[in-house]
């Protein structure tokens, strides 16, 4: 027998760190996450603030940005942290991927040398946590539809609107909100108690319930100038992050992928049908050979990007075509492995159906499938056909 990855010697194209670094996180997820995740999804809770501080303790938030208390990885170790990090819950990976992708990512990139002087250093050590707010009620997709303004008032801005399904929303300290500007889209940074600014949790989830989302609720929320991120000035800010928090989902979709196959694998080795282990049936076999053969090449895709991003010359409508691989085969992989677990594939004993409906969420955020193919049609055709 022989493991998935092992099939397609994925190990040759890490290096030493990499590998690593891969293996500590799956150690701390295995001792502090795996026992209690299936828990916390079935109660619809999460003790972010908790495993905040541990995830920063092992070092994985904003681990591939530089200085500033971050780790300064390449994007391969953080794409394998994201890989174990999945492997355990998308819920989970989706904490870090806000925190340090999106939250830190932003400040880092756009912040001023106060902002990030505030901010990063205990966000990436836990000790805070920040929320990215762009979605709205009535534009996910389609961003640049978005009503939340920001109006100047003397030296301070004012700011009114919703946005809606933000990830750590009320466990945050610090929300990053992009709002229309009389100078185009602009990021602000709202730190959480602010005069004006609620937050609402969304109930009733079924897919991520080991994750925050929330509502967040600005009503003239006045902030003074100092806390608009002066590098961000137009669509592109907030599109520069959800591209970094894309690129830990092309791996990090295989990891959850990855977690189904070898509960599957377990499982199928040991239940009898008809006299003899499921895993000796044909039938089995070929779904076994197909999944592994779509997760060995989404690793491969991952890697393959993971090398590029390190480069430097990573397209966004490459990252585009390994969120929509990715995800999309991690959803398949999940669904086939629930059939081959029977009834007990639809029990939170086994992962399967825990991450197939997480799946489901990361199928929808950071860009939808669909978006993601109008990006390469376009890439490939010239024409736009989102409008
Ligand atoms: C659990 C969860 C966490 C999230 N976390 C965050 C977060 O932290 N911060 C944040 O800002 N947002 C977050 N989101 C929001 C997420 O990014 C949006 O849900 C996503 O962008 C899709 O927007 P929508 O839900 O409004 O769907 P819509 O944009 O209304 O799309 C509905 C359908 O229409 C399709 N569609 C849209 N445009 C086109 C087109 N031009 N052609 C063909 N089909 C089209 C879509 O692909 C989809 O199938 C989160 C969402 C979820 C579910």
């Amino acid at each position: 027998m022989i493991a998935p990855t092992t099939l397609f010697a994925l190990d040759t194209l890490l290096t030493d760190e990499e590998r690593e670094i891969r293996n500590t996180v799956r150690l701390v997820c295995d001792r502090e996450i795996r026992p209690q995740v299936a828990g916390w999804f079935e109660a619809g809770e999460l003790p972010a603030r908790e495993l905040a501080r541990t995830l920063g303790s092992l070092g994985v938030l904003g681990m591939h940005l530089d200085g500033y208390g971050c780790a300064g990885m390449g994007a391969v170790s953080y794409g394998l942290a994201c890989l174990e990090l999945e492997a355990a819950d998308s819920g989970l990976r989706s904490l870090v991927s806000v925190q340090g992708s999106l939250a830190m990512y932003a400040i880092w990139k756009y912040g001023s040398e106060e902002q990030k002087q505030e901010w990063l250093p205990a966000m990436a050590a836990g000790e805070r946590i920040g929320c990215f707010g762009l979605t709205e009620p009535d534009f996910g997709s389609d961003p640049g539809g978005m009503r939340t303004t920001a109006k100047r008032e003397g030296g301070d801005w004012v700011l009114n609107g919703t946005k809606l399904w933000i990830t750590n929303g009320s466990v945050s300290d610090v929300a990053v909100v992009w709002a229309r500007t009389d100078e185009g889209v602009r990021g602000f940074l709202v730190p959480a108690g602010t005069p004006g600014f609620t937050v609402n949790d969304v109930k009733h989830k079924i897919s991520l319930r080991a994750s925050v989302t929330s509502e967040l609720v600005l009503d003239g929320v006045r902030l003074p100038a100092a806390a608009m991120l002066p590098g961000a000035r137009g669509l592109s800010g907030p599109l520069g992050c959800l591209n970094e928090a894309r690129f830990g989902i092309v791996f990090g979709a295989m990891g959850a992928a990855l977690d189904c196959l070898e509960a599957t694998l377990a499982y199928t080795a040991q239940r009898e049908v008809f006299a003899r282990p499921l895993s000796s049936y044909q039938l089995t076999q070929e779904k076994l050979a197909d999944m592994a053969l779509e997760l060995g090449k989404g690793l491969l895709l991952a890697v393959h990007l993971g090398r590029l991003k390190e480069a430097g010359t990573l397209t966004p409508e490459q990252v585009s075509l390994g969120k929509l691989n990715n995800v999309r085969e991690a959803l398949e992989i999940a669904r086939k492995c629930r059939t081959l677990l029977g009834a007990s594939g639809i029990t939170l004993e086994y992962p399967v159906i825990r991450h197939s409906v997480n799946l489901e969420s990361v199928l929808t955020y950071e860009g939808t499938s669909e978006i993601h193919s109008l990006v390469i049609g376009k890439a490939l055709t010239g024409i736009p056909a989102f409008k």
